[in-house]
């Protein structure tokens, strides 16, 4: 098992809505081992198929009551309000609170092709809510309120700029890599 690298906002990726899967097989399974190996060690309590680059419609979850896959969801019926501060491992060291439906009903098929269907409350709705956002290209930021959104321009222009200075630091050093491979007869 191995880790993928989560793809963060402004990756185009997170903004394109994913295909249905069409068929549960040995890499799907292979690539939700993965993917749970990416989301303790990131930590977080979910995560989708775009936030590793894959544009299918599933995603992984473990909120410490339950854990498990969950392949082409809907939610068939929401209900009631919630406000829950949120974040996202796309979006990282940044949340904010966002109203939701409390409860929701979603449906779905599992690894192994059972259906599955489940009532969910409070956190679990929000988490599943959130995960099937990441399937239709939509992320939190775009749940916020005019005030949020001024707040959140700045802090996200922030990370841009952090993340952009990492890529360079990380491009030096395949230069320097790169100029040591030269080198060799
Ligand atoms: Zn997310």
């Amino acid at each position: 098992m191995s880790t993928h690298e989560i793809r963060v906002i402004g990756d185009p990726v997170l903004r394109t809505p994913a295909a249905e899967v069409t068929e549960v097989d040995g890499s799907l399974v292979r690539l939700c081992d993965d993917m749970f190996t990416t989301m303790y060690a990131a930590p977080g309590i979910g995560l989708a198929a775009p936030q590793v680059g894959v544009q299918k419609r599933f995603f992984v979850y473990d909120h410490g009551e339950g854990s498990g896959v969950i392949v082409n969801p809907q939610i068939v019926e929401s209900d009631g309000e919630w406000v829950y501060e949120e974040g996202c491992l796309s979006v990282p060291g940044l949340s904010w609170e966002i109203v939701r439906p409390k409860t929701i009903h979603l449906v779905g098929i599992d690894l192994d092709g059972n259906n599955v269907s489940i009532e969910a409350d409070a956190l679990e709705a929000r988490l599943f809510q959130h995960e099937l956002d990441h399937l239709d290209g939509v992320l939190l930021v775009d749940h916020l309120d005019d005030e949020q959104r001024r707040d959140a321009r700045r802090a996200l222009s922030e990370l841009a700029m952090a993340r952009a200075g990492l890529l360079e630091g990380a491009r030096a050093q395949g230069k320097t890599r790169a100029s040591g491979g030269l080198q060799l007869p």
